[in-house]
């Protein structure tokens, strides 16, 4: 079985990267299961452990966000609850001499790594707190210092097959050993995030190609725990106009996407293929978007994003969205449900399912729009050539040919006052489209004025 899971840290909104994390790691989840048959299981992690920066507000803002883009979760799980258990695989490195105290502050660290950097060296740790001795370390503890401790790297290869970037390997020897637990017993990400993998038995990891050096050491830890390594991907992150994710274009939240109208499956489209060199799909579910979803086809150039590709692509997506999709939609906003041929006639005309009511009010209220004098005769001269019987698709055909004989007129001037008459605007529907929805009565009255 596949277990995939999502990790945010509830400190904020999510933005279009923390969604993209969800996403492809749920699309990843869903293809495989279409293509192998395998179930899955989707877990929910709340990173939850630096206690001031997390609140509760932005929490159930993930859960809100994950139910509107539609993304299911089988198991919820807080790492703020297992803290009992991460200080339990702490005890058992320390025993088993995986781990070693720390005393430098912040400030010696940095200048350390300055000064590597000034040789010309990397900033890797220099092991400093392995070399102490027990009367050391007493000494450092009576002067009121507190240790931190950090996991120690076996200086060896460690490799992997990335799903997206093929083989990785780094060498314990260039890289620091992590901090695991600070002076004042807080745990960095690190390692709480393996031992949860490890419970949860996560089998595949994608996330942001940023965790790529976290991978190595992280999968040192997966080892020291006996456990299965995980499958990893590393999608890269996304850039924006200046380089990077700006404020104004990818930190963007999720919340203020719905609030303008976007679909998550404007998202959830647009960003299954994003970075890859495949052509957008317009899906109207997970199901039809896991059917063309590959992560292999990632490559490694970091993809440009831009929120202007959601507003261009909403369109599209909404206006081919199943008439019963609409519905749900409008039902949820408290609206009331619409007919397939209402929807035929306006989808092509709006951007978003907000613009529905719009089309609504025009079409099924009881008003009648201003026109010069000129334009209300002849739109009432024309009403004695309707075509008799129920309005249908072929109605508005078949009186404007007759219109056309009688009066002589045409384009523009032919159909610019009746569209006025009977939707009060410039532009909308075509009125072939129009005309069954308004029904007879309606269309005579307008046109009447
Ligand atoms: N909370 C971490 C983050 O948001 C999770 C990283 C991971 O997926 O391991 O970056």
């Amino acid at each position: 079985m596949i277990i995939v899971r999502f990790a945010p840290s509830p400190t904020g909104y999510m933005h279009i990267g923390n969604l993209r994390t969800a996403l492809l790691n749920y699309l990843f989840a869903l293809s495989q299961k279409k293509s192998s048959g395998e179930d899955f299981s989707f877990v929910l992690r709340m990173d939850d452990t630096d206690t001031e920066r997390s609140k509760p507000e932005y929490e159930q803002a993930v859960y809100e966000d994950m139910r509107w883009l539609g993304i299911d979760w089988d198991r919820l799980e807080h790492q703020s609850k297992r803290l009992d258990r991460y200080h339990q695989v702490l005890e058992d490195f320390k025993q088993r001499g995986l781990v070693y105290a720390c005393y430098e502050t912040a400030e010696e660290l940095e200048y350390k790594r300055r000064r590597q950097r000034a040789r010309g060296l990397p900033p890797v740790y220099d092991r400093a707190g392995l070399k102490l001795s027990e009367e050391e370390k007493e000494k450092l503890e009576r002067e009121g210092r507190k240790p931190h401790y950090r996991f120690m790297l076996a200086h060896k290869e460690t490799c992997w097959d990335d799903l997206v970037r093929g083989h990785c390997s780094y060498n314990g020897a260039h890289l620091s050993d992590p901090i695991i637990m600070r002076e004042d017993g807080t745990f960095p990400y690190m390692l709480p995030s393996v031992i949860d993998d490890v419970d949860f038995g996560i089998t595949h990891i994608i996330r942001g190609e940023d965790h790529v050096t976290n991978t190595a050491v992280q999968i040192q830890m997966f080892e020291a725990l006996g456990a299965k390594v995980p499958v990893f991907g590393h999608p890269p992150l996304l850039t924006g106009r200046e380089g990077k994710l700006s404020k104004r274009l990818g930190s963007i939240s999720s919340r203020e996407l719905r609030e303008q109208g976007i679909e998550p499956m404007t998202i959830a489209s647009l960003l299954a293929r994003l970075g890859t060199s495949d052509p957008v799909v317009v899906c109207h579910d997970w199901q039809e978007l896991a059917g063309h979803f590959d992560l292999t086809r990632f490559g490694r150039a970091q993809p440009h994003f831009d929120t202007e590709d959601l507003f261009k692509l909403n369109p599209r997506v909404v206006r081919s969205m199943p008439l019963d999709q609409v519905n749900v939609h409008l039902k949820q906003c408290g609206e009331t449900e619409i007919s397939e041929s209402f929807w035929q006639a306006i989808s092509p005309n709006i951007d978003k399912i907000g613009d529905i009511a719009e089309w609504k009010q025009i079409c099924f209220s009881d008003i009648t729009f201003n026109l010069t004098q000129e334009e209300r005769s002849f739109c009432r001269q024309i009403i004695e050539f309707l075509p008799s019987g129920d309005f249908d698709d072929t109605t508005f055909g078949s009186w404007m040919a007759i219109v056309k004989e009688k009066t002589g007129k045409k384009g523009k001037d032919l159909f610019h006052p009746i569209r006025l008459a009977l939707t009060g605007k410039e532009q909308g529907p075509e009125l072939k489209m129009l005309l069954p929805v308004l029904g007879r009565e309606k269309t005579i009255r307008r046109l009447q004025g």
